[in-house]
């Protein structure tokens, strides 16, 4: 059994935490804010008297660390989990389009479904195949140094393809724009979500909010593992000696009764706390970060029969139906960090009737904005270099968090694993 303190209470930290009491270790997590869950928590609104989430989270059925994280702590029976991919895209005007595998064999389904999804002409669609194709073929390319824009137009795809099917893929996937986004990064995921099965490419949903589905679980966990989770406890300084972490020192105590640390904050909040003359984390050079905007309507009638949609070619990207209320998605959204509400709503409304004729703006009676200026870590090309491993130069200090280098874009899936791997590398 070993003394770990583990800074940070996101995905990371509490799945790292929850690992860490699964074997017996001693855990105490501390957490700066009054509350847990990182960037992924949900928020109860006493004015409204309701709770909802700061965004919506998707979790792909590739995401074999969160599934696994998720039914540790007993709460698989709280995600929908479809059979197969299906997607209802929807153009100007509100034609669908919907990607969607049929109960064929892997991988003739997913052909299948590329085959009939009639956004975009059939010639588009044979290109997106034989992307693919080649993808299957080149698991070692090189694509280190080339943005997703590069390597799709290298591979002769059309404007269209780009524009109805990869744009949205990356956009959804990666925060950020087919232009910024490094293919390195993007081959990894689309691999992970189309060459492993059918049940890779599903999006699993949850049934409750992120609170209900990971958060109290995670904290039930914990403690009836005799470990503890202290609140309102921010790291201010990490004090080393040698190779070892001597003291962590929050702004109300310190700690010094440890055998490992597993730091499992942001890339940004790091360097503000290690301090040492010789640490590198000091001028650790900052991960750029990208909004994600979450506008959640209250509707007096709910016209929205399927449970969610992507637009194409709308200012928004997705609309999530909630049975008592609707929560749309804006990714890479930058350029609305200094717009009004009033100015964000306007451009909401006017898409939403442009795709959903049936939409009237009387319709909403209750509406919240929340903008997440730091929703995730830019997956750029110079990202690549910028993304530690879970082990550092001190032989008691770990790292967490998605911002680790797992390969993966900064997701869920990223954190759970780094916190998967920081646990299991204390013995
Ligand atoms: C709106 C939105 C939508 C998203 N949608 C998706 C999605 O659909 N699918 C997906 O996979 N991912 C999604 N993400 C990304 C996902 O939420 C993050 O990748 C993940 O939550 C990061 O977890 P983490 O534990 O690494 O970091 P964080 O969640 O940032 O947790 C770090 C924790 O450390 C604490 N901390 C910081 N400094 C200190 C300190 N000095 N002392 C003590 N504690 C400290 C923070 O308060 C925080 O609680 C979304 C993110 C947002 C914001």
């Amino acid at each position: 059994m070993k003394k770990c303190l583990v800074i940070g209470g996101g995905f990371a930290g509490l799945s790292s935490a929850v690992y860490l009491s699964d074997k017996n270790h001693k855990v105490t997590l501390l957490e700066a804010s009054p509350k847990l869950g990182g960037r992924a928590y949900s928020i109860y609104d006493s004015k409204l008297n309701r709770s909802y989430d700061n965004g919506q989270h998707i979790i792909m059925g590739c995401y074999n660390e969160t599934l696994r994280f998720i039914s540790t702590i007993n709460s698989s029976h709280l995600l929908e989990i479809p059979d197969s991919l299906s997607i209802n895209f929807i153009k100007k005007g509100g034609e669908i389009f919907p990607l969607r595998s049929p109960k064929e064999k892997y991988p003739f389904n997913l052909l299948t479904a590329l085959l009939n999804y009639k956004a975009i002409s059939l010639k588009s669609r044979l290109k997106i195949i034989d992307f693919f194709l080649d993808l299957l073929c080149c698991y070692s390319c090189d694509l280190k140094d080339k943005t997703v824009i590069e390597w799709m137009k290298d591979q002769k795809q059309t404007e269209e393809a780009i524009d109805f099917f990869w744009s949205i893929l990356v956009v959804g996937a990666l925060n950020t724009t087919i232009e910024k986004a490094s293919a390195a990064v993007f081959a990894e995921i689309l691999k992970r979500i189309f060459f492993d099965g059918t049940q890779s490419s599903t999006i699993i949903l949850s049934k409750v909010g992120l609170s209900d589905l990971y958060v109290k679980p995670s904290v039930d966990f914990i403690l009836n593992n005799g470990n503890e989770i202290k609140l309102s406890e921010r790291i201010i300084k990490i004090e080393f000696e040698g190779n070892r972490v001597l003291k962590v020192i929050s702004e109300k105590s310190s700690y010094d009764d440890f055998d490992y640390v597993i730091s499992a904050i942001p890339s940004y909040a790091i360097s503000k706390i290690f301090q040492s003359s010789e640490n590198y984390y000091h001028n650790l050079p900052s991960l750029n970060y990208g909004t994600i905007l979450n506008i959640h309507l209250w509707l007096n009638q709910n016209p929205f029969t399927e449970r969610f949609y992507g637009f194409l070619d709308g200012k928004i990207h997705w609309v999530f139906n909630h049975g008592d209320h609707i929560s749309i998605t804006i990714s890479a959204a930058d350029q609305y960090n200094d717009k009004s509400e009033e100015e964000i709503l306007n451009i909401i409304y006017s898409d939403l009737e442009i795709f959903f004729p049936i939409f009237i703006s009387n319709l909403v009676k209750d509406f919240r904005v929340i903008k997440e200026k730091r929703a995730t870590f830019i997956p750029d090309i110079s990202s690549l270099e910028l993304r530690k491993e879970i082990s550092t130069q001190f032989e008691n200090l770990i790292l967490a968090g998605d911002w680790i280098n797992t390969k993966l874009p900064s997701t869920i899936e990223s954190a759970v694993m780094s916190g998967r791997l920081a646990a299991e590398s204390i013995d």
